[in-house]
């Protein structure tokens, strides 16, 4: 088939190199001037950087976790032991929270093991789930964990009244921490949670871009880069993409920015669209001198305002001694936000930097390289409508020819590997179709 992909992000890009294999004559078209999405790093200066925060490479599937390694080439992986930690007021306390209570000052600690205790036995009484964030953090929390954390590190990420929010995206996502662990890390026992995460790789050099680079690596020339998709047609049995004819269409694009550009959608499916709101990141690169090298931190969260704009900085150099160079270390800080909420100005970048040194994580005379990135599309807009909208969507999509995939081209809370899971089944769904001729409604795993 000749097949038209939109957006070269992760997802695009497995899907070119998977179809590509199977002889298909692929094209995608991506508006950046490089390919690899969300996942794209850029050099500035001697720094390496990713421009949509630090990213890990790491997975549940064993499978794709030796996929995401064979493209980056195992020779160019750094292994690191995950160290996290959230900035809680004076001190660090080990991440996630509910396993680091022990650090806490002795009240918090009595109120966040007392908090989960009524919470268990709330529901154990019956209390049904709650359907806003708000109430489910309390309904699977508890008091404690609510006010000390949850709460003020949730609304500060979220950008919005935690009331506002469905509950429903956090299965797997939030930790489901065992009462013993609770227990267990209120009286000072180690405990550790997010275990599939207690390992993570990144690429020696070129940044996270280099799992994007290999997967794309041998089909370059099908990549066609600055080629904004500017419309999308049905023709025939196929379809029209700027003009040009093709056989079959896979979407990774947002689907908000489809709804603009796509002719033969259905009215009501483009409003709903059209109501997909995103929440957005600037992550800024701030890279410094210093003689000995940081802490050894993957990441900490900074959860309450008065610590500044960022909610999450990530120790970047620590994810590969090529990513600053000698003498010198570097952070990426992730500072979420609505709309055009956000305009990184001198006077907003240095606020930001001061902000770090409040928190005793630099010197600003040290500081020497301070730059922002943009990124519109960063996390899904978790909203009370959210759940039905996208699975009136979905669904609509799933039966109409076009196959949509990805991040927000399904508008699914997945990272890079979950999406190369993703483009895997939808690979098979594209070759029963190659070979069958018939098209059938496309599914996909829950
Ligand atoms: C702050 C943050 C931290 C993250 N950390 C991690 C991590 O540590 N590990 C991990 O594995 N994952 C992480 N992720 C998730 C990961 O980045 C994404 O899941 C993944 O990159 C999404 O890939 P995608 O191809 O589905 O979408 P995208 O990367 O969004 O790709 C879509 C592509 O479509 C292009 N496009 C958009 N509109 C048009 C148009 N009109 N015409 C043509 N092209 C267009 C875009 O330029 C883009 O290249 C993180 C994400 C964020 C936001």
């Amino acid at each position: 088939m000749k097949i038209a992909i939109l957006g070269a992000g992760v997802t695009g890009l497995t899907l070119a190199r998977l179809l590509h294999q199977d002889q298909h004559q692929v094209t995608v078209l991506e508006r950046a001037k490089t390919a690899g999405g969300l996942c794209r790093s850029s050099q500035v200066g001697d720094f390496t950087c990713d421009e949509a925060g630090g990213h890990i490479l790491f997975s549940k599937k064993q499978k794709i976790l030796d996929w995401m390694k064979d493209r980056v080439g195992r020779e160019n992986l750094v292994e690191t032991e995950r160290q996290t930690r959230i900035l809680w007021h004076d001190r660090y306390v080990p991440y996630p929270f509910e396993n680091g209570i022990g650090a806490l000052t002795p009240q918090a600690r009595f109120d966040c093991l007392k908090g989960y205790l009524e919470a268990v036995e709330r529901r154990k009484q019956g209390a049904p789930c709650p359907r806003n964030f708000r109430d489910w953090i309390d309904w699977k929390m508890g008091a404690g964990l609510a006010k000390h954390f949850m709460i003020p590190y949730n609304e500060k990420i979220w950008e919005c009244p935690l009331e506002e929010m469905d509950a429903s995206w956090v299965a797997g996502r939030v930790p489901d921490a065992p009462v013993d662990d609770i227990i267990k890390a209120a009286v000072g026992l180690k405990t550790e949670g997010y275990t599939h995460q207690a390992l993570f790789w990144f690429p020696k050099t070129g940044g996270f871009q280099a799992l994007t680079d290999g997967i794309s690596g041998g089909i370059e020339d099908r990549i066609q880069l600055q080629t904004p998709v500017q419309s999308l047609r049905h023709k025939g049995e196929g379809y029209q993409v700027n003009g040009e004819d093709f056989d079959f269409v896979i979407n990774t694009i947002p689907l908000k920015e489809l709804a603009e550009v796509y002719e033969d959608m259905d009215e009501d499916i483009r409003r709903e669209c059209k109501e997909l709101h995103p929440l957005s990141v600037c992550t800024v690169l701030v890279g410094y001198k210093t003689d000995s090298p940081p802490d050894p931190l993957s990441w900490i969260y900074l959860p309450f305002q008065d610590q500044g704009p960022a909610n999450r900085i990530t120790f970047f150099s620590n994810y590969s001694p090529n990513n600053a160079p000698p003498g010198h270390a570097s952070y990426m800080a992730e500072v979420t936000y609505r709309g055009n909420s956000l305009k990184p100005d001198q006077a907003w970048l240095d606020a930001l930097v001061t902000s770090l040194e409040d928190c005793k994580l630099l010197r600003k005379s040290d500081v020497v390289q301070v730059q922002p990135f943009l990124n519109r599309y960063a996390y899904i807009d978790q909203n009370l409508a959210f759940p039905q909208r996208i699975a009136r969507i979905r669904q609509w999509f799933d039966q109409s020819g076009i196959l949509t995939v990805g991040r927000f081209g399904r508008y699914e809370y997945h990272n890079s590997d979950q999406c190369i899971a993703r483009a895997f089944e939808a690979h098979t769904q594209i070759r029963e179709l190659a070979q069958t001729g018939t098209p059938k409604p496309f599914h996909f795993s829950s």
